[in-house]
Order: structure tokens, then sequence, then C-alpha cells
């Protein structure tokens, strides 16, 4: 008699051989199926970086988070950038002035600025002063500076011009109230 028809007939009749038999079965399809879920996930790995690629949130973007200062809500914007540093989209934000604040921010950011001046015969001895617009954010200090040498004297009106064209950034520092004698 052939001697693999023996095995076989004799796995037939050895029940523990059979059971062998059935987990090495089990294994292997145990195998197949973790071989497919592999290559299921494969795909959909595939799919959500293909669909990042599409979207511009590929891993060349970059995401920044930054608090907006512009009112004191302080909303959490993320802010993403593509390979060459432009902002894709600003998220985040309660209002359209977030959006605007980001961009700014990365792009050209500006600032306001207050202080004091001296001031002789008022009823305090510094004005508080502001400027009337906001100023490139690298300007600060080139006005500060300026703004410390000034002193002026009392009595002054809120929204007097205390410096004209401050840095000749076609900006003016005013009195933020009016101080009197
Ligand atoms: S996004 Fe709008 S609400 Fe939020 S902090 Fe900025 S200005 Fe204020």
């Amino acid at each position: 008699m052939n001697p693999e028809i023996v095995i076989e007939i004799e796995k037939e009749m050895n029940p523990e051989i059979k059971k062998e038999v059935e987990m090495e079965k089990k294994k292997e399809i145990k195998k197949e199926i973790k071989k497919e879920i592999k290559e299921e996930i494969k795909e959909e790995i595939k799919t959500e970086i293909k669909t990042e690629i599409k979207t511009g949130t590929n891993a060349g973007n970059k995401t920044i988070q930054m608090a907006c200062i512009t009112c004191p809500m302080s909303c959490h914007l993320t802010v993403t950038l593509d390979a060459e540093g432009a902002v894709c989209s600003v998220s985040g934000n309660t209002c359209k002035r977030g959006e605007n604040y980001a961009r700014n921010e990365l792009t050209h950011p500006m600032r306001m600025l207050t202080s004091t001046v001296k001031i002789e015969n008022g009823m305090y001895r510094r004005l508080p002063v502001i400027l009337s617009e906001q100023i490139p954010k690298e300007r600060l200090f080139d006005v500060m500076r300026e703004i410390s040498h000034v002193s002026v004297c009392a009595p002054i009106q809120i929204n007097d011009i205390i410096i004209e064209n401050v840095c000749g950034l076609g900006v003016n520092v005013i009195a933020s109230r009016s101080m009197s004698l």
C-alpha cells in the first residue's frame, strides 16, 4: 500500500493527529486573514496619503500654533504653511480678524505701541501716549527710543500730536488722555 495513503488513514483514525491537522489548517487560515488585513491597511494608508497630497497637508507642510492678540478673547489659531512658507489655511479663529492677524503676523507683523512721555507742569509727571496707527514690529524699539527723548508741557488735550511722523513711518504719536496744569 502506498505509504502516503497509510499515513492519511492513520491521521483519520487517530483523533490526536486529526486535531493537530485542524490546528495547522486554522493557523494557515489565520495567516491568510492577517495578510489580507495588512493589505487592506496598506491600501487605506495609500489613500490617506493621496488625499493629504491633494489637500496640501502632506509632510512638506508646517503647522504653527499662535494666539490672536487682536481682542481679549485670545483665540488659539492653527496656521498651516506650505513648503514655501505661504499660508494655506487658518483655523481656530472666531472672526475674520483672527485670520487677517495670522496672515499678517507671518508676512509683515504690525504692532500698536503705548507709552508715556515726560510732562512739565502737569497734574502727573508723565503723559500717556499712543500711536495713531500700527507700525512694523521691527521698528518698535526705534519708536520707543524717540519717545523716550520727548518732553511736553501741560496743558495737553487728548489726541494732541506729541511726535509727528515718528521715525519717518508716516504715523503720529498722540496723547491718549488730556492733562491740565
Ligand atoms: S479671532 Fe476674532 S474673536 Fe478671536 S481673538 Fe482674534 S479678533 Fe478676537
